[in-house]
């Protein structure tokens, strides 16, 4: 349970002065939290601001610099209200011991005006200064106020990220309250690390950031530092408790010999390349082991990964368990099933298939076949887990194409089984840093080298009105026996009307090229979709029109040429997994990126960087600079939350320094039940990541 000293920072936003419940609706996005509920005052305080306004220049009219921020105390002399129906605005003059000014007002209402500013009245206005024809003005101050009120004007002005609906008073108004009530916080850092840097405390730093001390520019820094360290530390320690959890939790020393492996190894057509029989030893001992294994599999599209993946599930189905391979969609986990399919039968593996889409009959004996124990590897996508279906002995859960998956369901993917070895296998090369954020200290295997005698994939760009000799040539190609993908772009607002795109250039290339064309795309039936890539797998289609359903992972190694239309939509990393369907055969590719002009800068520096280079690695980093890293996990897309304050591009020390105090926490006081425990609870507490607390034992 929650400690009782953090309720106030709990309490919903709309108990804030000047909040309602409408606000607090609109607040959900700015803050970035989990929409189902009202954001809490923690969330509000977590909004830091972006700057501060400096208004301690206090010159006096007359020496007031050209467009800086001001103070200036006055007297109000008189005011001209603009002639009727006249677009001036309205002035009102005022001056000091140097000189004159006018405070000028766009649509004003005058009683409004009368009321602020009283002729004769001392008051202190603050805002830009403008100097038009030799005389000083200001347009709108951004504060005024009595003089004898001046120690309300705020010297040193936070300013913050707004959303619709919310204006910068509002939201100064309701932190003002919430700063208010911050509790006195136990400190969770150690003392050691205290004394060495010296940072504010917790309370003491949102104070600092958010109320900014005019005569201590430095506490910004420090304030910052902590405020990231404390997430990072949370997010560590959380990582680090599931970790444990997952690790702890009745792992399996798997027993094999290797037999099914030889079977498997005979009947491929070629041989392991370096990385992938080390990547196979790696996960080998990882099984072996008492523990739990939790390894990623990176390697770039085309670099083989299945066949490690389906060595892992030989191995623990020769030790007596079951594997299950998880695949982001329909198509990819029916390819899976393909090329997995002789294989196992060569291995006498007993191999199975289900998805959302099968039939209920399929899917009733398929499930009771898998708790009967008489299925070895099943193949699915997400629906495989999605309500109560039960396993004989689930050994080793393996999710292909990680980065379409949320962190959630990835961890109630290994309840479902007594102490599961995870695989997880993501073709994009994700940065050192995001893999400590997202997957704490997971064990990584990277296939770094592509299988010999494959020839780089040539790419060139080319503008939409040349489509007419692009598709003089692909007939020239498919003549010659080639195959081709053509990409058409599927953008989410219209998905109607793209579809109806791909299916109008789908009757266009038919019409030219005949019936060696066919179309694939989502919303097919699964039969439809079977269909179309197995006729060009292995029958008379050489032409396939697609949309991105083709995206990750469909592999057909004869395929040599493919055609992306309107490149420009398309993100980096999306290019590069399309681009990766072909090259995967000893023939040479060409890649051509169709583009509409005008496009944009950074369209044209994502189809220079296609054009330049097939390392996914330097793609995936160029993709993070241009991008930012949430889209790149598609965090996105899943709704992960991210980061609030901490920048993994601009802290990552800070990172490093979070993950060595997460596992000396845990090495020393494993429940947190040691002094430092109740703080460290509370860290998580505030930072969201309290899930994990549930993995500490009761009591
Ligand atoms: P990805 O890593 O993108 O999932 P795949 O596992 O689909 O890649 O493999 C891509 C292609 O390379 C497949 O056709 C596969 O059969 C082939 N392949 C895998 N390993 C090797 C190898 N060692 N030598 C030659 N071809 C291989
Ligand atoms: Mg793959």
């Amino acid at each position: 349970m929650r400690p009782s000293f953090l309720d106030p920072l709990f309490a919903p936003v709309s108990t804030l002065p000047g909040i309602g419940p409408r606000t607090a609706r609109h607040l959900v996005t700015l803050l970035g939290v989990d929409p189902s509920r009202e954001p809490h005052v923690i969330d509000l305080l977590f909004h830091l601001p972006s700057g501060v306004i400096d208004r301690r220049l206090r010159p006096g009219i007359a020496r007031a610099p050209e467009g800086a921020i001001v103070t200036l105390e006055v007297r109000i002399d008189r005011h001209q209200a603009p002639p009727r129906a006249s677009r001036a605005p309205y002035r009102v003059f005022a001056h000091d011991d140097t000189g004159e000014i006018a405070l000028v007002f766009f649509h004003a209402h005058q009683s409004w005006l009368d009321k602020t500013l009283p002729v004769g009245a001392d008051m202190i206005v603050s805002g830009r200064v403008e100097w038009f024809n030799g005389r000083p003005q200001m347009v709108h101050p951004d504060h005024m106020v009595a003089a004898e009120e001046a120690d309300t004007l705020p010297m040193m002005e936070p300013v913050y990220p707004l959303t619709q609906g919310l204006s910068g008073k509002t939201l100064q108004k309701a932190l003002a309250v919430a700063l208010d009530h911050i509790p006195e916080m136990p400190e969770w850092r150690d003392a050691e690390q205290a004394r060495r840097l010296d940072w504010p405390g917790f309370r003491e730093a949102l104070l600092a950031l958010h109320r900014p001390d005019p005569d201590d520019p430095g506490a910004e820094h420090a304030a910052r530092a902590r405020l990231a360290y404390d997430e990072f530390l949370a997010n560590q320690l959380a990582l680090a408790l599931v970790r444990r959890s997952m690790r702890q939790t009745r792992g399996i020393a798997r027993r094999f010999s290797g037999r099914l492996k030889a079977k498997i190894l005979a009947a491929l057509p070629f041989a392991l390349t370096k990385g992938q029989a080390d990547a196979v030893a790696a996960i080998e001992a990882d099984l072996a082991a008492p523990e739990r294994m939790l390894r990623l599999l990176q390697g770039d599209v085309g670099a083989g990964k299945t066949v490690v993946a389906l060595l892992a599930a030989a191995a623990v189905v020769e030790s007596g368990a079951q594997a299950v391979m998880m695949a982001p969609t329909e198509i990819l986990a029916r390819q899976h099933h393909a090329s997995l399919a002789p294989l196992c039968e060569a291995a006498g593996i007993r191999l199975a298939i289900l998805t959302g889409r099968d039939g209920a009959r399929h899917k009733r004996e398929t499930r009771a076949a898998l708790e009967a124990g008489e299925i070895d590897i099943v193949v699915g996508t997400h629906a495989l887990f999605q309500g109560d279906i039960a396993l004989h002995d689930l050994g080793l859960a393996i999710v292909d194409e990680q980065h379409r998956f949320g962190v959630h369901q990835r961890l109630s993917l290994s309840a479902k089984g007594k102490g599961v070895d995870m695989l997880v296998m993501t073709a994009t090369p994700i940065p050192r840093t995001l893999v400590l954020t997202f997957f704490g200290d997971m064990d990584v295997s990277r296939l770094t080298e592509k299988p010999a005698g494959r020839q780089p994939i040539k790419t060139v760009t080319v503008p939409n009105e040349r489509m007419e000799e692009v598709i003089a040539r692909l007939r020239a190609a498919l003549d010659a026996g080639k195959k081709a993908y053509w990409v058409c772009p599927l953008v989410e607002e219209s998905e109607k009307s793209d579809l109806a795109a791909a299916q109008a250039r789908f009757e266009m290339l038919a019409g030219l090229l005949g019936p060696r064309v066919a179309l694939v795309h989502g919303r097919q039936s699964s039969e439809e979709k079977t269909a179309a890539m197995s006729a060009f797998k292995d029958g008379p289609v050489s032409l396939l029109v697609a949309t991105t359903v083709i995206e990750v992972g469909v592999d057909v190694p004869d395929a040599t040429i493919i055609v992306i239309e309107h490149a420009e939509r398309f993100g980096l990393s999306q290019l590069h997994q399309l681009r990766g369907r072909v090259g995967r055969g000893s023939e040479a590719s060409t890649c051509l990126l169709l583009y509409k002009p005008p496009i944009g800068e950074t369209a044209r520096a994502r189809l220079a960087i296609m054009r330049e280079t097939n390392d996914g690695f330097r793609i995936a980093e160029e993709d993070l600079r241009l991008r930012g890293e949430g889209e790149i996990l598609g965090t996105r897309q899943s709704g992960t939350p991210g980061f609030r304050i901490a920048d993994t591009g601009t802290q990552g020390d800070l990172l490093e320094t979070a993950r060595n105090d997460a596992r000396l926490i845990l090495e020393t006081d494993a429940e947190l039940k040691g002094p430092r425990g109740p703080a460290l609870r509370a860290l998580l507490y505030l930072f969201s990541r309290d899930e994990a607390i549930r993995l500490l034992r009761a009591g």
